[in-house]
């Protein structure tokens, strides 16, 4: 049972923090099996690779066994999904593809709870964050999809669907990731062929039993669980026509040389380091909480965090103050406690690199703080760290940590302000803080990023579109455009 299990020490209380009691959410919500099959042709089967364990990062207890799926599994996949596009889904009029989608979305609410308790068990984060961010967006995506099956021709992209999708998504948002990929892809007439990342299967696989209790048709939607060969299998399969990614910059660099030449069509999410840029006429507590909001949201596993704050000088001294004084305020622990801000870091892996970073960070002679906060023994945790005096030659202004820690940076001008924020290959998001409407049009106009937050941070609707330039990828993801990479 559920409670036997063994749970990490509740939400460590900061010094200058309220006590709070533990409020555990319960796990009972979740009917965890033992083992996971592949889920194809709307069944769930074997699969032909040796197979691998999902933990739980705030205890590294196993949660489950978990199918891998080797070539010939990718292959059955997608011949599934082949016959399930040709021979039913495209065929399928609009307004019927909708009942399906709105369906599905129903049941996500429906099932929100026990959708929400399995992302935080699996990924790590608060459970105030999958249960009140991750799935309501989640069930948004899908909703707002549903409403556009039957408009395609009002969308300006065209109304015939591209075919099969392959989709790779990273372990950061599992559930939201799956949402941004399968729900534009069968609102347009795709077929998908999906697969999570290896340390978070299991909302996926949850999502694939959702399917299923939607009388969704089998091949529509197929899930294949592994490693990154997996994925590889997939992005390269002849049969596939769009390719969807999000992840890292590395791996995107390498499946658009996969895919070069190949008439498959290609959307790239890829990695960031967004300046969040706060003048010197900035609400200034308002502006503190979006900057914890932007680098400490999910352990800061974010490719729009605001990874580097760029201060006006002016305003610096202050401003440092307030935020140390905030984060002080921050509880790390137990993902599954209602009280936790900063769960766990998601895999030893990533906090081996957030951690070498952090050390780089401090040879190349940056200031480290971090608050002070009693780590749990188990588990995967990285304490919310800046760095300040930070310079733009820095490792850590450059690259993407991918974990709770901010590089602070300081400009005298707008113009420097600019310069600095544009000063970097990515260009996915960036966050202005300042009074002026005039200076927020007069900076969105100048940054280099496909979205700008202004006096806000990471607020993500599906009627928006995202996605980013340069080294950030290609293609947006939401809204109408979200649509663009879907049909013909
Ligand atoms: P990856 O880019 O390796 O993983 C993303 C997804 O791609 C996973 O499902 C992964 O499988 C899969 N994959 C890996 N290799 C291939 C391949 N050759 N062909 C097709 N699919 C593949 O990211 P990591 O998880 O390794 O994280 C590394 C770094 O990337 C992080 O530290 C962070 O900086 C950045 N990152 C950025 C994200 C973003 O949203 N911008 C998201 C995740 C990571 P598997 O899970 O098995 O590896």
């Amino acid at each position: 049972m559920a409670s036997t299990r063994p749970s990490p020490p509740a939400a460590a209380a900061p010094p200058s923090a309220f006590e709070y009691a533990p409020a555990p959410e319960s796990r009972a919500v979740v009917d965890l099996r033992p083992s996971y099959g592949l889920f194809v042709n709307g069944e769930f089967v074997d699969g032909h690779g040796k197979g691998f364990k999902t933990i739980s990062p705030a205890t590294e207890e196993v949660l489950a066994e978990i199918a891998e799926a080797d070539e010939a599994d990718v292959d059955t996949a997608v011949r599934a999904a082949r016959r399930a596009h040709t021979r039913v889904w495209s065929r399928m009029p609009g307004r019927e593809r909708a009942k399906y989608l709105y369906r599905i979305a129903r049941i996500i609410q429906e099932r929100s709870r026990e959708l929400a308790v399995l992302e935080s068990l699996d990924n790590g984060k608060p459970i105030k964050e999958s249960r009140d961010v991750d799935i309501p967006t989640v069930a948004a995506h899908f909703f707002y999809y549903a409403g556009w099956a039957d408009k395609l021709e009002h969308s300006g992209y065209g109304t015939e669907s591209v075919g099969v999708a392959g989709q790779v998504i990273p372990w950061n948002f599992p559930m939201l990731m799956l949402a941004w990929k399968i729900a534009p892809a069968l609102a347009c007439g795709n077929t998908v062929v999906l697969k999570p990342a290896e340390t978070t299967p299991l909302t996926a696989l949850l999502f694939a039993e959702i399917c299923q209790q939607a009388d969704l048709p089998p091949g529509v939607v197929n899930i294949v669980t592994g490693a990154g060969a997996t994925g590889r299998a997939l992005v390269t399969h002849p049969d596939v026509d769009k390719v969807a990614f999000t992840g890292s910059t590395a791996v995107g660099r390498e499946i658009a040389r996969s895919v070069a030449g190949s008439d498959k069509r290609v959307t790239l999410e890829l990695g960031g380091k967004a300046a969040n840029v706060v003048f010197d006429d900035a609400p200034v507590d308002q502006a503190v909480e979006g900057i914890v909001n932007g680098i400490f949201f999910n352990q800061g596993h974010v490719c729009c965090a605001g990874s580097r704050l760029l201060v006006q000088e002016s305003v610096y001294d202050d401003l440092l103050e307030r935020l140390k004084r905030r984060m002080s305020t921050l509880r790390v622990g137990d993902p599954l406690d209602k009280n936790t801000d900063v769960g766990a870091i998601n895999s030893g892996e990533q906090l081996t690199r957030i951690r070498e970073l952090s050390e780089v960070g401090d040879a190349e002679g940056a200031e480290r703080w971090e608050i002070a906060c009693d780590l749990p023994t188990k588990g995967f945790w990285f304490p919310p760290t800046i760095f300040t005096g930070v310079s733009q030659a820095h490792r850590i202004a450059r690259e993407e940590i991918f974990g709770p820690v901010l590089s602070v940076l300081t400009f005298r001008t707008p113009a420097e302000a600019v310069e600095k924020a544009n000063n970097t290959p990515y260009g996915l998001s960036a966050g202005v803080w300042t009074d002026k409407g005039s200076r927020i049009l007069w900076m969105a106009d100048r940054l280099r990023a496909g979205v700008v937050w202004a006096n806000t941070f990471n607020k993500f609707d599906p009627t928006s579109p995202f996605g980013g330039y340069k080294e950030s990828g290609y293609g947006r993801e939401g809204g109408r455009h979200g649509l663009e990479g879907y049909l013909r």
